[in-house]
Order: structure tokens, then C-alpha cells, then sequence
């Protein structure tokens, strides 16, 4: 269980100025990986969906935009497939039409031989200190919200839903 922000951003401005950008709410997502069954990226998405449905709504967005994820890399989730489900599940809703940056988080181990802590890629399983293969695994199946950006809009006539840039 990994803790993010969420960072809305002002319908202001031109472009993704992170200076535009200030932390609303923390978000825990708990449900990766629980109980080691593989989660299914539909289910993932319904939940994901849902929760940036009403987070926007709280913070009266007209539209969101982008969905940032990180994602660990052993936790089996493919983030093309989320963006597909996304544009199926969102469609008339703000969210639709929402994009899926997704950022791979590494596998960090701790190794049981000599003791230090690495990463390990699928490519190289073992100890990058001494190459053991008795590992603990520290992190890599993380599936959290990094960040999300909407727009906010109090201004009636462009709220509208279609066409914004
Ligand atoms: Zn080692």
C-alpha cells in the first residue's frame, strides 16, 4: 500500500505547468496483488474509474484529462489494456476520452546472502551485489494513482463536455 497525491489542475494557463499544480487529497489503493490472485484489469479499471469519477466530482471538474499511474513491475497490470477499458467504461462521462500515463515502478530486493538491498529486472533475477537467488522481494507489485489532471471550469459556456482543445 503505497500513499500518492493527487494534484489537480486550473483550467489556466496554456500547458502542464507543475507550478499550476497543488496536492488535494492522498490516495491509498490497497487492492493490487492482495492474496497474490491476479488482478483483472477490467475490475482494476471499474475501481480506478469510480474513484477518479468522484474525486473529480468533489473537486467539480468539468474534465479529466490524464489518469498517472505507477505501476510495479510484478504486479501484472498492463496499462494499455486500463486505457482500453477506460475509453469503453468512461464514455459519456468527464472522464472520457481520459489518457493513461502509466510509470513502472522497479522490483527492490533484499537479498537473504549478503544482506543488501537492489533491483532485479525479469531480465536479471539475481543479486546484483553477489548474484544469490535467495531474494526478498521488497516492492514491485505496487498499483497505485500517482496523480490525475482536470479541469476545472467555472465558466458555464466552456463547461460543456465536447470539444475542449
Ligand atoms: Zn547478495
Amino acid at each position: 500500500m503505497v500513499e500518492c497525491t493527487l494534484y489537480i489542475r486550473q483550467r489556466q494557463g496554456t500547458d502542464g505547468n507543475p507550478a499550476n499544480e497543488e496536492p488535494v487529497l492522498s490516495f491509498l489503493y490497497a487492492g493490487a496483488g492482495a492474496g497474490g490472485q491476479t488482478m483483472h484489469e477490467l475490475s482494476v479499471t471499474e475501481h480506478l474509474l469510480d474513484y477518479c469519477l468522484k474525486t473529480a466530482e468533489k473537486q467539480h471538474a468539468a474534465r479529466i484529462r490524464v489518469i498517472r499511474l505507477c505501476v510495479g513491475r510484478l504486479g501484472g497490470i498492463v496499462p494499455e489494456c486500463i486505457q482500453v477499458y477506460l475509453d469503453m467504461l468512461a464514455e459519456g462521462t468527464i472522464a472520457e476520452g481520459a489518457r493513461i500515463e502509466a510509470e513502472f515502478l522497479p522490483v527492490k530486493v533484499r537479498c537473504r546472502d549478503c544482506g543488501r538491498e537492489g533491483e532485479i529486472t525479469p531480465h536479471r533475477l539475481a543479486c546484483p551485489h553477489c548474484g544469490s537467488l535467495r531474494l526478498q522481494i521488497l516492492s514491485g507489485k505496487e498499483f497505485y494513482i500517482k496523480s490525475m489532471e482536470v479541469d476545472i471550469d467555472g465558466d458555464q459556456s466552456t463547461a460543456s463536455a465536447d470539444g475542449l482543445e
